[in-house]
């Protein structure tokens, strides 16, 4: 952040045009090219302004320099896009679908070799740091919220010219800082936490290296892979509320994380606010605040997972994460995440009344038909 002002005042003051008769907020701006002459010309070469005031808002949080991106997707396929032929990319065991999809494509048209290291495997990923072009990390994980030890895998020496990116999509930026612990790239599906009412897609890539930002600006500009500008007003218009929305939301995650654990019909829960979690220490030292979102598996099997999705009023069965309703999913049911537990569902906790919330979890679980009642 370039002024020493608090997250809280940066997410609502930045990114605003502060001269005599501008309008409060960036307005949509819908333009594929503009009048020739001085400044932008085309859209997907020169920006709006829109774009302008997501990068500076989100690049202040994350401490570096952002480029805006049609979806999470997209950044993250830039970053890719750097890889000199033959390269070698290290992955999570657990990570985003999409990430593991791309990079398996990839692989598959020769372009490099993934290797699967275990998101507490530090060691191994210190050993992948001296051979692999990219070191992918994405903590805390999705689904397990299992959380990398940042600083120790960030410290170790790289390969000439490689690439450390951290997907930081379920901390946020308030969170979790990558750059600050000396990764290269940091990467926020927009569509998550920062627009947070499912109503748009967008991602953003920060990095420090100037070299890196001109090359992924390009990337963008090459491949067309520009952000809306709908979908930026409403990023822009979202990120406001972050602090309150996020403080909000995991206080509830908390809450509910305890009580899920004590739960008759859960077997395991995971979230890494709970001393139970296998990484809870390192999400001690490393994270500001514990997320919002927790895995839990319902006693039984699948069926029984279904239910309880089919059983809740409040929350909504659907997929992604990250916005002010709560949504939750059997994630083993969607293709490529089959080796999960069966029964486990992620939750995403919103901002409605933690009460509220129990209460539906609570009747939906004890209503599974397959579980012996109390
Ligand atoms: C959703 C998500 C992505 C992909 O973002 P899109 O905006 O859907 O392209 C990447 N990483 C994580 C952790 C995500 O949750």
């Amino acid at each position: 952040m370039g002024d020493p002002v608090s997250v809280e005042s940066w997410l609502v003051s930045a990114g605003r045009d502060r001269r005599p008769g501008s309008p409060l907020n960036v307005p949509p701006c819908p333009a594929s090219n503009f009048v020739l002459g001085e400044g932008r010309a085309y859209s997907r070469d020169d920006g709006t302004p829109g774009w302008e005031a997501l990068e500076e808002i989100v690049g202040g949080l994350e401490g570096g320099s952002s480029v805006s991106f049609a979806s999470g997707m997209a950044g993250i396929a830039a970053i890719f896009d750097q890889l000199p032929a033959g390269s070698v990319v290290a992955l999570p065991d657990d990570c985003y679908q999409g990430v593991a999809g791309l990079a398996k494509a990839g692989q598959s048209r020769g372009r490099w070799t993934v290797h699967r290291v275990a998101v507490t495997d530090t060691a191994g990923w210190i050993e992948m740091c001296g051979v692999a072009d990219l070191i992918w990390l994405e903590s805390p994980s999705n689904p397990l919220l299992t959380v990398a030890d940042l600083d120790a895998i960030c410290a170790a020496p790289r390969k000439r010219g490689a690439i450390l990116g951290v997907d930081n999509t379920f901390a946020t930026p308030i969170n979790q800082r990558p750059l600050t612990h000396g990764a290269d790239v940091a990467v926020q599906s927009v569509t998550k936490f920062i627009g947070g009412h499912s109503d748009l897609l967008g991602g953003v890539v920060t990095v420090r290296d100037a070299n890196l930002l001109a090359a992924l600006r390009q990337a963008r500009e090459l491949a067309g892979a520009t952000p809306g500008t709908l979908e930026t007003f409403l990023a822009v218009r979202g990120v406001r509320t972050l602090a309150v929305r996020l403080e909000r939301a995991q206080r509830s995650a908390m809450t509910l994380a305890e009580r899920l654990a004590r739960h008759p019909n859960v077997t395991v829960t995971r979230y890494p606010g709970l001393a139970s979690h296998p990484t809870h220490e390192a999400a001690r030292r490393q994270l500001k605040g514990f997320g919002t979102i927790i895995s839990f598996d319902v006693r039984g099997e699948a069926p029984a997972a279904d239910a309880v999705c089919a059983g809740l009023q409040l929350i909504q069965h659907a997929t992604s994460l990250g916005a002010v309703e709560s949504t939750i999913e059997r994630r083993a049911g969607i293709p490529g995440q089959e080796h999960l537990p069966p029964a486990l569902l992620r939750l995403s906790v919103g901002i409605e009344a933690v009460e509220d919330l129990w209460t539906d979890l609570d009747r939906a679980l004890r209503n599974v038909p397959e579980v012996p009642r109390e």
